[in-house]
């Protein structure tokens, strides 16, 4: 496969899709995450770990809460990456990442993610190119050493947004009050640097993808929403889960 581009992607639902259509369908798919989340809790034999990167506003925490919401909490862990901490910072980039990797049985959800070790590091120059692909190389192994030593399903979706979708979503930050807790200073001159985070995503996808990624169009919530909830779905019914039964004396 060649190099994604990002730009030739739309961030739009194709055209004919019917809005209300596909909101019932997702609503049809998430119940059946409900049975499939039990499921995958009782066996116990499999993990999975749902990676969700954006830019600023690209719906992450909307994301969690519409599709993952409805889930049985016992079954699903999220964590937010923030800026590492002194302690993290003392540390290999992956101690903090693997401590959240998820047991058998669970649902992992990372809201940003070992990714912006490259991403936010290299768009602001904190670590050079040599260090940026030696950490890709890691990160392909340590996705890897969870897929083959934990049965975990690795799913890593970038929701693409577009730079005027974005814009809006940071004014309205600005302005609503229900909102404002989530501006941050620094969302407008980030969003300054698009061009170069598209770049350093690109190379992302091209050198971490002996798992793939998933780009998910993601101006409209809806089709977001019916996009992660059905690659979720798709992969844990793949897993042919079984219920285990009576427990053996
Ligand atoms: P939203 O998409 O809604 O703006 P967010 O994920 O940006 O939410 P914030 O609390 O606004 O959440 O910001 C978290 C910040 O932490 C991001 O700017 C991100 O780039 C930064 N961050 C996460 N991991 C790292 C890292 N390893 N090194 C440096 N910065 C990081
Ligand atoms: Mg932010």
């Amino acid at each position: 496969m060649g190099r994604i581009k990002l730009e030739e992607i739309d961030t739009r639902a194709p055209g004919a899709l019917q809005k209300e259509q596909v909101k019932l369908e997702t609503a049809g798919i998430i119940s059946e995450l409900n049975e499939l989340q039990n499921l995958l809790y009782a066996e116990s034999k499999h993990s999975v770990l749902v990676v969700l990167q954006g830019m600023d506003a690209s719906g992450k925490d909307g994301l969690i809460r519409k599709v993952f919401g409805n889930l049985n909490p016992q079954g699903v862990m999220v964590h937010s990456f923030k800026v590492p901490t002194a302690e993290e910072l003392g540390h290999d980039f992956l101690w903090r990442i693997h401590k959240n990797a998820p047991a058998k049985g669970m649902i992992q959800l990372f809201n940003r993610s070992h990714y912006e070790d490259i991403l936010v590091t290299r768009v602001h120059n904190l670590c050079d190119k040599e260090t940026a692909y030696k950490r890709m190389r890691a990160i392909n192994d340590f996705e890897w050493l969870l897929a083959e030593h934990n049965n975990t399903t690795i799913l890593k979706f970038y929701l693409h947004i577009s730079e005027k979708e974005q814009s809006l979503r940071l004014n309205e930050r600005l302005d609503d009050k229900t909102k404002q807790w989530k501006y941050n200073e620094s969302d407008f001159a980030e969003a300054k640097l698009w061009p170069e985070y598209r770049k350093v995503y690109e190379d992302c996808f091209e050198e971490c993808n002996k798992i793939p990624w998933t780009i998910v169009p993601a101006d409209q919530n809806w089709y977001k929403e019916y996009i992660v909830a059905k690659k979720l779905k798709d992969a844990l019914s793949a897993l042919k889960m079984r219920y285990p039964g009576l427990k053996k004396a």
